[in-house]
């Protein structure tokens, strides 16, 4: 891979770090457990607030998970490894790379694996 393409995987990985890191902080507040006053609301907004509340963990588990593979990533272009596929050795398509840098297989390894 040539410095100038690292150099744009670099920036979107940089990118997509912060977003995360920002969503989680956003959601902290978000997350918070909910009290709620039994007097004013019934059994069923109380549900809606369980399930809003565990859509949200779900969101930051997620989130972390993104967020080691981006971390990945980085490893993998200081050690000299990025942008080739950990299934067989190839290139991985930049194309691919530009859509989701922290992709670790080529299109047809990808597709071997089922995603
Ligand atoms: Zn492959």
């Amino acid at each position: 891979m040539d410095e100038k393409a690292l150099k744009q995987i670099k920036l979107l990985l940089v990118k997509m770090k912060s977003d995360l890191q920002e969503q989680e902080e956003t959601s902290k507040e978000i997350g918070k457990p909910v009290e709620l006053d039994q007097t004013k609301v019934g059994r069923i907004s109380r549900m809606d607030a369980m399930q809003a509340q565990q859509m949200a963990l779900d969101a930051s588990r997620r989130r972390k998970l993104q967020l080691v593979k981006v971390e990945n990533a980085f490893q993998r272009i200081n050690s000299g490894e990025y942008g080739y596929c950990l299934g067989c050795d190839e290139d991985i398509a930049l194309r691919r790379l530009m859509v989701d840098p922290t992709s670790t297989h080529c299109i047809e390894c990808a597709e071997k694996m089922g995603n």
